[in-house]
């Protein structure tokens, strides 16, 4: 299985080291992990020029080297994105990109530096959230940057209880097009099992995105689970392959230095035999 968004202490809100990590991950029959720490370009965010890329670089060569042949580890990276903050990103992209396998683009924060939480939703419709919300992730994903588009769907996770009538049925028009630009530019989004274990009790996306996404030809989706803590690496994984399947996916993409290769599910199914 591959866990493709896992922090680390490279991240602010993280405080656990990378081989804890590669440990949990060994143990939960992960076999690709990603370590996918925060570069937060938002000045009110706490990670604000919290990264550092060159120790982060080297701990990634540190742990390839001790887990070689047990865990394939992967540079990764998580980069929050809004237009607000594009010319900050894409210089980090431009000066770091080549160095990493993977790329994930993140929209936490609506244009203006508000952060999609549940205070944010006080006042504002579930339209007025994820409209603009949906127009930042299709402008990430027509910048070129990004390999693949973290928790497509997130503000339902932050949705408080007056705001729980989310459907994806209802954006389904807008999510149309944001396909389209995705299959056409090669970008993925990932299924991020994070929400099975939290509010919305369903990934992000869940089923019906996907099924729309597979209707509309892509096949690009890459799988993690945003995992803070050693226990939750690996977690919703095989749901989430059995729910791809179901939905007409039957690869994940695997990435090395930014290229992405369509992996058979069948081929991933943990063995039955322990
Ligand atoms: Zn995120
Ligand atoms: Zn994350």
């Amino acid at each position: 299985m591959f866990d493709y968004h896992v922090h680390t202490d490279f991240s602010v809100d993280c405080a656990i080291p990378m081989r804890t990590q590669c440990e949990a991950a060994v143990a939960a029959g992960v076999t690709e992990i990603a370590f996918t720490d925060h570069v937060d370009h938002e000045p009110a965010d706490l990670g604000f020029g919290y990264y550092r890329p060159e120790a982060y670089l080297a701990a990634i060569e540190e742990a390839r080297r001790e887990y070689a042949g047990r865990l394939t580890v992967l540079a990764g990276v998580e980069v929050d994105f809004n237009e607000g903050i594009a010319p900050q990103v894409e210089r980090f992209v431009a000066e770091w990109g080549a160095r990493y396998d993977f790329v994930i683009g993140s929209v936490h924060y609506a244009v203006g530096g508000e952060i999609i939480f549940p205070d944010y939703f006080g006042g504002r419709s579930l339209d007025d959230v994820f409209l603009p919300y949906l127009a930042q992730v299709e402008l990430a994903v027509s910048t070129g940057w990004f390999d693949t588009i973290g928790h497509l769907d997130l503000p339902k996770r932050y949705a408080p209880k007056s705001h729980r009538s989310y459907d994806p049925l209802a954006y389904r028009e807008r999510l149309l097009p944001i396909f389209r630009a995705m299959i056409e530019r090669g970008v993925a989004f990932e299924i991020n099992t994070s929400g099975l274990r939290q509010t919305p009790r369903a990934s992000m996306p869940g089923p019906a995105i996907v099924r729309w996404y597979a209707d509309e030809g892509g096949r690009s989706i890459t799988t993690g689970t945003d995992s803070h803590a050693p226990q939750t690496i690996g977690a919703g994984l095989a749901t989430t392959l059995d729910m791809l399947e179901l939905c007409g996916i039957d690869t994940v993409a695997s990435f090395r230095n930014r290229r992405p290769t369509p992996v058979p599910i069948a081929s991933l199914r943990p063995s039955r035999a322990a």
